[in-house]
């Protein structure tokens, strides 16, 4: 992408957007807007849009895929990879457009894509309702349900892209789409946790809500020598029975400069199956349960936020398994072997039923995982890039060693990872990719390492990937 290019954009967008919604190199706001989560993606975009307005959108993009100038679409701007933004390209920044809106006859909430989890935890609390979300309440709605959406409520419900009712997408040749189960089916199924992205923009979610559950959380803390003990106990519980009510995400991490192994817990289900769960639970790893404690959801839901704090640099890698069959042992010496304090090991166990009874019309390829193993590595200074990097990928490879059929979870994973998500998935993606943004606007991320089809298109192609019928409003101008 050249420097004109980049010029040539703006010189353009200039004439076709109104001046607030822009924010360029020259303007005193330009170093903080262009800023994501993880600072080791530290680019320079030609400009960045700030509008929901569907016309300023379409001029946007129009400008944009003319000049071929790359494009970039930001959630909450939290993808580890850096995803949503770009050097000397148009980022199309949605993280300010945060509203949700809860209609209590259809049950259903209405999402900007730049809501976080906190904005929906906390409105839609206020009438005794939730959507499944992930556990730091920053993370941007729209990126977590496009690569699936794992947290508190996993073992009894699901993933977030599972209360995914539909979406409003702009496509780069200008159309809107409504896209549900009944309607432009295929790319509903790829918004719902294929990690590949959106082939579009995301203009609003929908999601079903569930009745907001009373909850039983905490930690349960051991030292770092207990650790890989624990871990093999808890397996051990899991292999017998995967509880339905009980999401166990086991963490070990530095706590005051101390390691130590943190089994953090909820428990959504009644109170007849929470005294069960715990109590079996206890019983198989012991240690101090003053913690465990029944809490309000939203609390629970951000109660880890103070640990994930920008500014930082990052490097996450993620390994799921179809059996109960990662290392504690490794995991435990991942630690030991750490860095710096800012590294820690998550683990998070999946029941596989729960998954599959959600997975018709999903693309989420990690339905079979019944444990995933993050290695996170947090830093604040470019001249600990090297070692942090190499901790994250050497330990990965240990822990990967000997089990060959592992995968990534697209929404902790990078390009780097070619374990990542949607492996096997390639042929779908190609004709999504053909059907809804066949010049590769929008292929970023996970995308970009598709092999680029529009070469190999011909009339029959196009034949048969006419788009699903179903309306279409408004039509492009
Ligand atoms: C601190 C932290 C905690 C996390 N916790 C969890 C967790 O508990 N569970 C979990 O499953 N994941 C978790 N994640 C991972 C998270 O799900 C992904 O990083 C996700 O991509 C974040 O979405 P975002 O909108 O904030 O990111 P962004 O970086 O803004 O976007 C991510 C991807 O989605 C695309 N995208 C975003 N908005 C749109 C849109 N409107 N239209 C089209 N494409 C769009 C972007 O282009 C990009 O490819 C966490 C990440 C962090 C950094």
């Amino acid at each position: 992408m050249s420097g004109e290019a980049a010029r040539a954009l703006v010189a353009r967008l200039r004439t076709v957007v109104p001046d607030g919604c822009l924010v360029l190199p020259s303007s005193p706001r330009y170093d903080t807007a262009r800023q994501v989560y993880n600072r080791m993606h530290d680019h320079r975009p030609a400009a960045i849009l700030r509008s929901l307005d569907e016309t300023v959108l379409r001029k946007a993009l129009t400008s944009a895929a003319t000049l071929e100038v790359p494009v970039a679409v930001r959630g909450g701007g939290h993808h580890i990879g850096g995803f949503s933004t770009v050097d000397a390209g148009l980022v199309i920044d949605f993280s300010e457009f945060r509203a949700v809106a809860y209609d209590p006859h259809t049950q259903t909430a209405r999402v900007r894509p730049g809501a976080r989890l906190g904005d929906l935890d906390t409105q839609l609390a206020a009438y005794g309702r939730c959507v499944p979300s992930g556990t730091v309440s920053d993370t941007g709605i729209t990126g977590l349900t496009l690569g699936g959406g794992i947290g508190w409520l996993v073992a009894g419900h699901g993933l977030t892209c599972d209360h995914l009712s539909g979406a409003r997408v702009l496509l780069a040749d200008g159309r809107i789409l409504d896209v549900s189960r009944d309607q432009h089916r295929d790319l509903f199924h790829a918004l719902r946790g294929g990690g590949a992205g959106a082939f579009g923009i995301i203009l609003e979610l929908r999601f079903r809500t569930l009745p907001l559950p009373r909850i039983t959380a905490g930690s349960v803390r051991f030292p770092l020598n207990r650790a890989a003990d624990v871990l093999h106990r808890i397996h051990a519980l899991l292999e017998e029975r995967t509880p339905t009510s009980l999401t166990l995400a086991p963490t070990l991490l530095h706590r005051d400069g101390v390691p130590e192994l943190s089994v953090d817990l909820c428990c959504h289900g009644d109170a007849r199956e929470t005294a069960r769960e715990t109590t079996r639970l206890k019983k198989g790893i012991g240690g101090d349960w003053s913690d465990v404690t029944e809490r309000p959801y939203p609390r629970w839901q951000a109660h880890f936020d103070s640990s994930f704090l920008p500014p930082m640099r990052g490097y996450w890698k993620s390994t799921h398994s179809t059996r109960l069959a990662l290392d504690p042992d490794l995991m435990t010496d991942a630690l030991r072997a750490a860095p710096t304090a800012r590294c820690s090991l998550l683990v998070e166990y999946f029941n596989t039923d729960t998954l599959h009874a959600h997975a018709e019309g999903s693309a989420y390829p990690l339905r079979d995982s019944r444990m995933g193993v993050l290695l996170s590595a947090r830093w604040p200074d470019r001249a600990q890039d090297d070692t942090h990097v190499h901790w994250g990928r050497t330990w990965t490879e240990r822990l990967r060693s000997g089990h060959d059929s592992v995968r990534a979870y697209s929404n902790y994973s990078d390009t780097s990872d070619s374990h990542a998500g949607m492996a096997g998935a390639g042929n779908a993606l190609r004709r999504l990719e053909k059907t809804y943004d066949p010049d590769r606007l929008f292929a970023r991320g996970h995308r970009a390492g598709l092999t680029d089809t529009r070469k190999a298109r011909t009339p029959q192609d196009d034949q048969q990937n006419r788009l699903p019928s179903g309306p279409t409003t408004p039509t492009a101008p």
